[in-house]
């Protein structure tokens, strides 16, 4: 199979900074010689698992594009960050939100106006986004005891500038429910959905084993 063209080949330049593409990227491009079956398997595996999980990214990753691109080219323009600077935060993050937005990102000062006024395309794939980006940290650091908060800048303002504290995160959930309209998973369906995924990586591992012994 490799040819003359072989010293021709340029390896591309991998510059992708979703960290399992970047891994995917270089299974499929980094070729190394001499592999056994064995480790071949191993990589088509990997591989498969890499694929599986990005298609549970692709709109996060979709959204990640539009951050790098909208921070780039506002040196010396006026941002919409400047021009609303002096409006109210009940005006600029009002607290009965979009259906679709996302009630942590709303919260971070570290993120543009944009991104923390986001609009996902429908609210399924902001509860994708949320349990990716928000819930596993918020388990974790529920896990070391710490408080569950709310971090929304009008929830602040009415608590004297401090983080609304809950419970736990099914406490945080009926909150961002009743007072923000955004309806997250319920731990339950959050369990059921991990579940499929852990079924949906072992049929593709198995699919890709069978495949791989033809
Ligand atoms: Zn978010
Ligand atoms: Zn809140």
């Amino acid at each position: 199979v490799r040819g003359k063209e072989e010293e021709e080949y340029i390896e591309p330049e991998i510059d992708v900074y979703i960290p399992e593409r970047a891994r995917l990227a270089n299974i499929l491009c980094y070729q190394p010689d001499g592999l056994t079956d064995d480790e071949l398997l191993e990589r088509r595996i990997e591989a498969v698992q890499f694929m599986v999980d990005l298609c549970d990214k692709r709109e996060t990753v979709k959204r990640h594009r539009i951050k790098r691109t909208k921070t780039e080219p506002t040196v010396g323009s006026k941002s919409p960050d400047a021009r609303s600077e002096r409006r109210p935060n009940s005006d600029l993050f009002p607290l009965l939100m979009q259906v679709s937005q996302c009630p942590d990102c709303v919260g971070d000062e570290r993120l543009s106006f944009e991104e923390r006024t986001f609009k996902y395309s429908r609210p399924t794939v902001r509860n994708d986004h949320f349990d990716e980006q928000h819930l596993i940290e918020r388990e974790q650091a529920q896990r070391r005891g710490e408080k569950m908060v709310c971090k929304h800048p009008t929830c602040r303002d009415l608590n004297q500038g401090h983080d609304l504290e809950f419970y736990n995160i099914d406490h945080f959930r009926a909150h961002v429910q009743e007072v923000h309209h955004i309806t997250l998973r319920s731990s339950d369906q959050v369990h059921q959905r991990r579940l499929r995924k852990i079924r949906r990586r072992k049929m593709a591992i198995k699919q890709t084993i069978i495949n791989g012994a033809v």
